[in-house]
């Protein structure tokens, strides 16, 4: 087939489609691929808004949505009209070249944000890389210091590259990998004191605290909100003392709290924050964003291949702008409300099972008490019986993130199904 014809006809030649044989195969998948995670006995095929399909046929409601992720659910019409668009059009180029459409999601983050700069990669562990790399110029090249410390939080998480891991303060997570990246040092989240002691027993001979990282609400970590307090607190020691405030929105971020961004709920600004997961709605792309003050990069300090090509920039675009255009954040907070009221309603009916329901918008945890024996996975488990997709967040809570655009219905559908689920993990 010549150029030109493809560029009349552009749909795909039948001979040049991928050969599948559209039968999973276990034990082929299981044989092959690494075994980095412990899968679910689930394999889906098929989406559409907020419910998957599996390979039979079985449908799920999905409260997952991708760990977070797929902000407008799946399949949205607006995401297959700019996802077709664009591959048509062109999908990738280089930061060799200006890509338009890079600078206009950059613009529309600006807009929408405390932020003056954006660098963009492709994945929530690379911005985090990205805000550390960007903290430690600064140190050293405007702050002067020549052993920059990070303090970050017990049972954050921020990625799992080898400064990310470092970061996360979970040593689960950095068994086995050591030795890790030096300049890291970790405190209690939401204890203002322990900031306090850590900065005056850091600060000795060449090293110094030139940053705090911190996420506006711990995802992973279990589902736990920040203090305002807390955070306010934080932001005037920062003020004070010139130390950077890195915020991690990678999991809260993009409106998943009801706010575009989760540090609106603490009423604070940080220096440098990152985005990914819900930025590109399931298209692979991240985010690192800062003021201008500190926006010390400069040609050659960083990059990425993929980082801001025209395919994943147009779809972040298309999600960014449908955010705004159909007004999903007031969805997230009745939603959310709807979903916090529906399981204090279940907890209500099991106190010797579940401890407490917290969250924003529609990042939600229910922690199992820590005395039972039951899981948080039992009950993933059980809901998955049920048609209902959870995922745990550690050992004890589950966590509730379904896309932004879930309905009334949706959510009272997912209700009945944790009650069934409940009731049949305790039987
Ligand atoms: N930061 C936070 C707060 C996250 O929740 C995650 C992933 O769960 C990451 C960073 C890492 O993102 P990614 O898996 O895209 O590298």
């Amino acid at each position: 087939m010549s150029i030109e014809t493809l560029v009349e006809n552009p749909t795909i030649p039948a001979e040049s489609a991928p050969v599948m044989s559209g039968v999973f195969d276990r034990a082929n998948f299981d044989d092959c691929v690494m075994t980095t995670y412990g899968r679910f006995p689930l394999a889906l095929e098929r989406g559409e808004g907020c419910r998957v399909w599996d390979t039979d046929g079985r449908e799920y409601l999905d409260f997952v949505a991708g760990i977070a992720t797929c902000t407008l659910g799946h399949a949205h019409p607006a995401l297959v009209e700019t996802v077709t668009r664009q591959i048509k059009t062109l999908h990738h180029v280089s930061n060799l070249y200006y890509i338009p459409v890079q600078g206009e999601l950059a613009k529309w983050l600006v807009e929408h944000s405390c932020a003056d700069r954006v660098f963009f990669c492709n994945s929530g562990a690379e911005a985090n890389e990205g805000a550390i790399k960007l903290a430690r110029k600064y140190a050293h090249t405007v702050l002067g210091i020549k052993e920059p410390v990070i303090l970050t939080a017990h049972a954050s998480f921020h990625g799992r590259t080898l400064a990310t891991i470092t970061a996360t303060g979970q040593p689960k997570y950095q068994k086995n990998f050591d030795p890790l990246m030096p300049g890291f040092d970790y405190v209690p989240y939401n204890d203002i004191e322990a900031v306090k002691n850590a900065i005056a027993d850091l600060d000795t001979g060449d090293q110094r605290v030139c940053a705090i990282l911190m996420e506006a609400l711990q995802g992973e970590g279990g589902v736990r909100p920040g203090d305002v307090e807390y955070f306010q607190q934080l932001r005037q020691i920062c003020d004070e003392t010139g130390i950077l405030l890195i915020m991690d929105e990678v999991q809260v971020g993009m409106g998943r709290s009801g706010k575009f961004w989760g540090y609106e709920n603490l009423g604070i600004e940080p220096d440098i924050f990152t985005s990914a997961k819900g930025l590109g709605g399931g298209i692979p792309i991240g985010a690192t964003l800062c003021k201008k003050f500190c926006a010390v990069f400069g040609p050659g300090d960083h990059a990425s291949t993929y980082g801001g090509n025209p395919f994943a920039c147009a779809v972040s675009l298309t999600v960014c702008q449908t955010l705004e255009r159909e007004n999903i954040l007031q969805n997230v907070q009745e939603r959310g409300e709807q979903l916090r009221a529906g399981l204090r309603a279940i907890a209500s009916k099991y106190p010797n099972l579940i401890a407490e329901v917290r969250g924003w918008g529609l990042i939600d945890g229910m922690e199992l008490k820590a005395d039972i024996e039951l899981t948080s996975a039992d009950v993933v488990k059980a809901a998955m019986a049920e048609g209902l997709l959870l995922v745990p967040a550690g050992p004890k809570v589950l966590r509730f993130v379904p896309p932004l655009i879930v309905t009334e219905r949706e959510i009272d559908l997912a209700l009945q199904a944790l009650g069934r689920a409940l009731s049949s993990a305790v039987a």
